[in-house]
């Protein structure tokens, strides 16, 4: 299930934030060098105003307006702001416009009361967060969302449960691409709705409009290669531990590396993504870093295969002790699921999987220390040392 989240005027609505006076008035943010329209509140809307429109048409249209001149470092401050708060839904984030982004929720905990309350909880984060509203759209396909996601503006929610139903009620106009020129075309053989496309034909569509004529039949079929693009993609998911005290026992640093490897490994389930290298972080006495790292015969989100690798490494290196730090990395990620093991290979690590699942629910419910494998309990009574949560972004 993709979300498309599109801010509602947005430049005019944080015009209204920061001077509450101005809330229900026409406020018609432009001007500039090109003397347009950036942003008109929905009350300026109702006289007519649109973005980029002349102002001196925007002044005739709706005398009594509020014009306020672009302050785009402002609206970018706010943009970051929504952003961070959709990158918490979903590491899947791309954003297209200052107002605009995509998200894959598919995998992420918000979709498990399902898309309409996903969709729900993004709108009031984002509320929360900023004070601002937005409209979204969830679709499993990219334009479905998107198109959706402005049925219902502005402060909108939609949700399309039936690709097929949906289908039957978009026109034309609303498809993303779909401009004036190809909409007189098709409307020239009294087409306005997307899926009477159908009916055209492949060869006519593409005789008539060329490869965008090919991206319509996908289209008007529900085909749509895009997906989320990974502008932001996680790089590594990691977890790294300081010790109250200076720690040299193997075995002491091999249970709190099981510890780190439960974390990381639930991380990268609860994100969907399974790692293909391992990577050791240890740091010496005298705070000299050093980082051991090995690939994994296929990505993995299984916190067994996760801490073998890493306790390789940590055999291999922990002589050296005693260290004042250890962390676990994994990078290399993928959407998981992918492998290309064997047959028995998949079932095993399905069962590892499942059982992963598992630990992540009671952990959900009762909190981290609810569950630890017998080789970590090993740390539980020592001095609590400081936990360090990192998600590499590019
Ligand atoms: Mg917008």
């Amino acid at each position: 299930m993709l979300a498309h989240v599109d801010m509602d005027a947005f430049y005019a609505a944080v015009e209204v934030l920061d001077r509450p006076e101005l809330a229900g008035a026409p406020v018609i943010v432009g001007g500039g060098a090109r003397g347009v329209v950036s942003a008109a509140s929905y009350p300026a809307r109702a006289f007519g105003v649109r973005s980029a429109m002349p102002l001196f048409e925007a002044r005739r249209r709706c005398p009594q307006g509020i014009f306020v001149p672009v302050r785009m470092e402002r609206y970018r401050q706010m943009s970051r702001r929504v952003m961070e708060v959709l990158g918490g839904f979903s590491p899947l984030l791309e954003q297209v416009s200052v107002d605009e982004a995509y998200l894959d929720l598919r995998g992420t905990p918000v979709l498990k009361a399902g898309p309409a309350a996903a969709g729900a909880a993004i709108k009031e984060a984002v509320a929360t967060a900023t004070g601002l509203t937005c409209s979204v759209g969830l679709a499993p396909l990219r334009y479905l969302a998107k198109i959706a996601s402005d049925r219902d503006k502005p402060d909108g929610l939609t949700v399309v449960a039936d690709v097929e139903a949906f289908l039957a009620t978009v026109t034309l106009k609303e498809v993303p691409g779909c401009g004036a020129k190809a909409r007189e075309r098709l409307g020239a053989l009294g087409l306005g709705r997307l899926i009477e496309l159908r009916a055209l034909g492949r060869e006519r569509l593409e005789r008539l409009l060329g490869a965008f004529g090919l991206r319509l039949w996908d289209l008007a079929h529900g085909r749509d290669p895009a997906g989320v693009e990974l502008e932001r993609e996680i790089k590594s998911v990691s977890h790294e531990e300081t010790f109250a005290r200076d720690i040299a026992d193997r075995a002491a640093l091999a249970a709190h590396l099981l510890n780190l490897a439960e974390k990381v490994s639930r991380r990268l389930r609860r994100y969907g993504l399974a790692g293909r290298t391992v990577t050791l972080k240890l740091r010496h006495q005298d705070f000299r870093l050093v980082t051991r790292r090995q690939s994994l015969p296929q990505p993995s989100d299984v916190t067994q295969e996760i801490y073998q690798a890493a306790r390789e490494l940590l055999v291999a290196y922990a002589p050296r002790g005693p260290f004042r730090l250890i962390g676990l990395a994994v990078s290399g990620l993928e959407p998981a699921g992918g492998g290309q093991g064997g047959l028995f290979d998949r079932q095993e690590q399905a069962k590892a999987q499942a059982l992963g699942r598992a630990e992540d629910l009671v952990c959900q419910r009762f909190g981290q220390d609810a569950l630890r494998r017998a080789g970590g309990l090993a740390v539980l009574g020592q001095d609590t040392p400081t936990g360090h949560d990192e998600v590499g972004k590019k």
